[in-house]
This record gives C-alpha cells, structure tokens and sequence, in this order.
C-alpha cells in the first residue's frame, strides 16, 4: 500500500533515478559520516553536560552552555574561535556584523567571486548609498567578476590587489541563484594562497552559507581568517530555530563580538533564554541533515535530467553546496512545478503559492515552502523568479525520503498540468 499514490511512469523514473544516484549517495554517506564524527569528537572534547542546555536570562553573564558550543563550533569549522548566537537574525545580519566588525571607514574590500548574493548588495551599498551601508560610512567597494567558466580570475584579482591596498577579500562559497558553480574548499585555499602571496595582511572572510559539512574540509582549514553563515541554512541541522555563527582567527572573532554587543563588552553577554538545547542538537545534526539535503538534490538532478531537463549540477558532478537548479524553460511548468512541491510540504501542505512582486527582485517569483521553521530553506524549498531561462532553485530536505516525496509531488503536478512536453513521459 502507497499513502501518496504515484502513476507507472512516475514509478520507473523513480527506480531509474534512484539506480543513477546511488554512487553519489555512497559518496555523500562518506562525507556525512566524517563530519558527524568531527562533530561528534568536539563534543565529547568539550564534554557537554546537561547543564549546558539551560537556561541564562538577563544580560547572560556567565552561561557556560553558550560558551562551550562557541568553542565546540570553532573547532567544527577548523578555526580558532567562534560566535553562534540566536541573536544573529539572518544570514546577512551575521554576515554585516563581520563587515563593519573588521573594516574601518577609508579601508577597501575585494569581492574576488562576482557579484555577491542579492541581500549583501546593500550591505556594501554596491547600487546605491543605502543608508548605514559600508559605502555611507566611506569603505570603497570592488569586485571581480567570474571567468565565463564560472570561475574565479586569480589573475585579475592578483593585479587589483597589487594595485591598491585592501584589508578585506572576500569569497562566497555557494553559488546563491546564479548558474554558475558554487566554489569548492580546494579552489578556496587557492584563493587564499593568491591573496596571501601579494598581500599578506588582507582578511580572507568566506560567506559560508550552503556550503557547510558538504564538503570533509571547511574554508579556515585552507587559510581562511573568516566564515559565517546562517543557522537557518546548513548549520542549525534543520532544528536551530534562528541565529547564525562566525567562526575564524581569535582576534578577527573578537573584533566581530565587540560589534555584535558592544566594543569592551563583546561576548561576555547574550542571554540565551532557553535555546541552548536547539542550537547544540541542531549543530549535532548538521552534518547528516546536509546529507539529506545532499541526496534530495543528486535524486532531483536524476530525475529531471532524465527527462531532458538541463539542471546544475549534474547528479554525478561534484558538488559544493546544496543547492539544485532545474531549467524547467517557461513560467507554466515552473508554477506546476513548485505547486506541487508545497502540496508535499510537512507544514502549509493546502496552501497554493502564486508567482508575487518580491523587493529587490525586477520580475514576480514563486516560491515553494512549507517548513516549521519560516523561511528555513535546509528545509525543502524551491524560489523561481519568472523570468529566462526560467529556472528553478531548490535545496534541502529534512530526510531524503520525505522530500523525495515532494519532488515526486513537483513532477507529478507537471505532468497533471500538461506541461511535459512530447515524447518525455
Ligand atoms: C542565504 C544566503 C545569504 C543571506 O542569508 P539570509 O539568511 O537570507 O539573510 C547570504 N549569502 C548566501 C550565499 C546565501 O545563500
């Protein structure tokens, strides 16, 4: 017996999906259980205690629980030192907090990966002088594009840092909504390395976002001074409720905790009113929810490249990031596509998205998301802007056999709407 009932044809694209991915999920289970194990390790080092998950209100003066899972991050992100709070409120709050934590007004930053992630451009103040922007408070910005292989220009980015003095480089390891390939660590390190070489003060500073537990390495193990990311992506495992980390060399950490609270006060305060308890089960599980998120992608790269449909990455192409693109080809199939992945949502499942005017966006996008945590996208989600080559964008997945579901549910609803063209199904 089947509770949610799929046709022959969905069926055999299912075994035949399935048969293709299993190499990868091998692969994907090596890399899970490393990290689970680094993680694993840093707990027992540290010794959790029950009395780590308690509860501080106040100021939070002296709660060891927060104290020792800032240690036990640092050393899952081979770094120094670290920052994880709930008080960090986005991924782009965590990531502005580094920004005007260690540059100063007259100081350069480099971007050395193109045109960062939409929220940031703000944060910089790349289009115009947003009020309280690094560019408001006189920090020059510059960039350098991608190659057209999608790949850093370590020529170019040794010339302009050559040219004129910078305290900040800084890469994004995931792709974001682009179709270029999210960075691997390696390429990372070779980053590092060309920075170091022609100016060796820079802060090197990572948006780890995505990229977490992906790969057996993260972004400080090759050098990196930085990295920050958010718990509602990769590193809270699904169950961290808010928040984000940091996580790099002590001083550079130091110089984000007197911005994160206030200067000479820094990390000493930060009550944690209860969420302990979810922030150390979230980082516990991190690795193996990414894991999930992993194989949810390669099945749904599978499956609709067996049907013809051009995706990034391929199922067996390596992988960096968790994020899936899907080029569906017009907006009909892309609506058909995340209608149906919100009806295998968990939460929201009767809700019907419709394509919306989004701030920051110049065309309506449609998303798919149904999770416990709003906005949480290592849960399954999917964002479509409608416009060429109408794409969509789907990552996560709490367990692979429930978002299997979903992406079952997406092509499913597909089919139904008559969208799938010709001799495909
Ligand atoms: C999600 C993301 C951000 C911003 O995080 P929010 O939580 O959406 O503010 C920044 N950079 C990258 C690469 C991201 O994926």
């Amino acid at each position: 017996m089947n509770y949610i009932e799929f046709d022959k044809k969905i069926k055999e694209l299912d075994t035949l999906a399935l048969l293709k991915a299993k190499g990868q999920f091998d692969r994907i289970d090596a890399i899970t259980e490393f990290n689970q194990q680094k993680v694993l390790s840093a707990f027992i080092k540290y010794k959790v205690s029950e009395s780590d998950l308690g509860v501080s209100t106040g100021y939070g003066y002296g709660d060891t629980g927060r104290d020792k899972l800032e240690q036990i991050t640092a050393l899952c992100m081979g770094a120094e030192d670290a920052l994880i709070r709930h008080t960090f409120m986005s991924g782009t709050h965590t990531l502005t907090v580094v920004l005007f934590g260690i540059l100063r007004p007259s100081d350069r930053v480099l971007v050395l990966t193109g045109r960062p992630y939409d929220t940031i451009t703000g944060v910089f103040g790349i289009d115009e002088k947003t009020d309280g922007s690094l560019k408001d408070f006189g920090i020059e910005y510059n960039q350098i594009d991608l190659k057209s292989d999608g790949l850093p220009d370590i020529k170019a980015i040794k010339e302009e840092l050559k040219s004129k003095k910078y305290k900040m480089a800084y890469i994004q390891r995931s792709r974001g909504y682009s179709l270029r390939p999210s960075l691997t660590v390696d390429m990372i390190g070779e980053l590092v390395s060309a920075v170091r070489e022609v100016s060796k003060d820079t802060v090197v500073m990572v948006d780890n976002c995505y990229g977490e537990f992906v790969e057996t390495r993260e972004p400080c193990e090759v050098g990196a001074d930085l990295v920050a990311g958010s718990l509602i992506k990769n590193m809270g495992g699904g169950i961290a409720p808010t928040g984000g980390y940091i996580a790099g060399k002590k001083k550079y950490v130091e110089m984000c905790a007197n911005r994160m609270s206030a200067p000479g006060v820094g990390r000493e305060i930060g009550a944690t009113l209860g969420v302990n308890r979810e922030l150390y089960m979230g980082l516990f599980a991190a690795p193996h929810t990414v894991g999930e998120a992993l194989k949810t992608a390669v099945y749904s790269a599978a499956l609709f490249s067996a049907l013809g449909y051009k995706v990034s990455p391929e199922y067996n192409e390596y992988r960096a990031d968790i994020i899936q693109s899907i080029v569906l080809g017009d907006s009909k199939t892309l609506i058909a596509f995340c209608k149906g992945m919100q009806s295998g949502a968990p939460v929201d499942s009767h809700l019907t998205p419709e394509p919306w005017d989004m701030s920051g966006y110049t065309d309506k996008v449609i998303m798919a998301a149904g999770s416990f945590t709003l906005g949480a996208s290592i849960e399954l989600s999917a964002d479509a802007p409608l416009r060429e080559p109408f794409a969509v964008w789907m990552q996560g997945g709490l367990n692979f056999h429930s978002a299997k579901a979903g992406v079952l549910l997406a092509l499913k609803s597909m089919i139904e709407n008559n969208t799938i063209k010709g001799d495909k199904i």
